[in-house]
């Protein structure tokens, strides 16, 4: 791709078959917002059913609405509703907890479903909180099993019979580089090894074959792709084969076969509802609801086209632009292999990433110098990928992000 000018950005907006979908979402004027893999924005039908979540179902119906407005299934249906969008059949996926939590679940099923090996496979570059879980997990079950960390390229090649579990994220989050899902997990069962693949840089972002890739369990974020509002809870995964076979480590009351006998003796639901633990945040919930929905109308295979097609755009318009500069493509050129956003190497990172935001360009930014963009197919425009690389040169050539300020990390990068 040579000589792309605007025009060619300006063109490819007005065939988008995507294009009504922007207005469904609350966007701030002027912004340009390569941020949805981190937190994505507000659907306006979001705001309604808040509204009439509180108003109405808490405010008027009170604790009937448990019953009376479906709070109570509200796990198990948004899990099939997702289930939908990553190749899941029904009542394999339910909503509940946060990322982290699931994947202490789940790791810890899988783990006790092959008590004979001890090793939990995974990369140094996963997402740490994946690792951090995994560790925890070790240690509670008395330091028997280890983690085991490989470079990405090698992974293959570690899978062997002391492996229990393979546990990979699908879209690493620093470099958008994706895994092969259907065929490592087939190394990973021919070895004896179950898997356990993280989704937060997947599920709403391209297309996921969660049953036709023979996974074992999964695990993701509502408040990433799937626009379910900040802290949004998470979902797993568990497939059919697997769920009688354990009753995960959290057994609270909400996973009990039935949990208004108040029993005092935990006996696991059957099926995914054994890997509930405590009451559902219904708010939070609510609104992932509405995200969710918005995915599921909009065709994932439309999506995953346009996402491509940007993430191939964005990499050679800014290195048309930018080509004196000394960024350095962290993301693979292969599409095959790229997930839904674009990484740079730059020793200036967070500078040029404060600068960015400062002008209305909203990416992030990953230790150590990695300047990260997220592409999300229902709100980007193609000419917005065009306007913030140009604002990303303009930036680079007069050295903008120079500035004291913009070298003070903040909490959150
Ligand atoms: C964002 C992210 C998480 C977040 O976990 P939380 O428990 O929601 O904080 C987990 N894994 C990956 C790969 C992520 O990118």
């Amino acid at each position: 791709m040579k000589n792309l000018t605007r025009e060619h950005f300006l063109a490819l907006d007005q065939t988008d078959p995507l294009v009504a979908y922007r207005e469904q979402f609350q966007l701030p004027a002027g912004m340009i917002y390569l941020d949805g893999n981190s937190l994505g924005p507000l659907p306006k039908a979001t705001i309604g059913r808040l509204a009439n979540v509180a108003q109405q179902e808490w405010g008027e119906w009170l604790i009937t609405s448990w019953n009376k407005a479906g709070w109570m299934d509200m796990p198990t249906r948004l899990g099939d509703k997702i289930g939908q969008l990553i190749g899941a059949a029904a009542g394999q996926v339910i909503v509940a907890d946060s990322t982290s939590i699931n994947v202490y679940k789940t790791l810890a099923a899988a783990l006790a479903m092959n008590p004979d090996k001890h090793v939990i496979l995974s990369t140094h570059d996963n997402f740490p909180t994946d690792l951090y879980m995994a560790q925890g997990l070790i240690d509670q079950l008395g330091g028997k099993h280890s983690l085991k960390l490989v470079d990405g390229e090698a992974i293959a090649e570690h899978l062997n019979d002391d492996v229990a579990v393979l546990t990979l994220t699908h879209v690493n989050y620093k470099t958008g580089r994706k895994y092969d899902m259907a065929g490592l997990t087939a190394k990973a069962h021919d070895c004896g090894a179950l898997t356990m693949w993280d989704l937060a840089h997947s599920a709403g972002a391209l297309t996921v074959q969660l049953d036709a890739c023979m996974v074992d369990f999964a695990v993701g974020c509502g408040y990433k792709y799937l626009n379910g509002g900040p802290g949004a809870p998470a979902f797993l995964y568990v497939a059919n084969r697997h769920q009688a076979n354990f009753s995960q480590p959290l057994s609270g009351w909400l996973g009990h076969a039935n949990p208004f006998a108040f029993d005092w003796k935990y006996e696991p639901a059957e099926g995914i509802a054994r890997y509930m633990c405590g009451t559902p945040p219904v708010l939070s919930m609510s609104a992932l609801e509405c995200g969710v929905d918005m995915m599921i109308a909009a065709d994932i295979d439309a999506i995953r086209e346009k996402s491509l097609h940007l993430t191939d755009l964005f990499i050679a318009a800014v290195e048309q632009l930018c080509e004196d500069h000394p960024l350095r493509l962290a993301t693979p050129r292969d599409r095959n292999i790229r997930g839904s956003q674009v990484s740079f190497h730059h020793p200036e990172g967070y500078a040029i990433m404060q600068a960015l935001i400062a002008n209305q360009v909203v990416g992030d930014f990953r230790a150590p110098d990695i300047i990260r963009f997220g592409f999300t197919p229902l709100y980007t425009r193609y000419t917005d990928i065009w306007d913030a690389a140009v604002i990303l040169k303009h930036i680079l050539d007069t050295k903008a992000w120079d500035r004291p300020e913009w070298k003070q990390r903040k909490k959150v990068t």
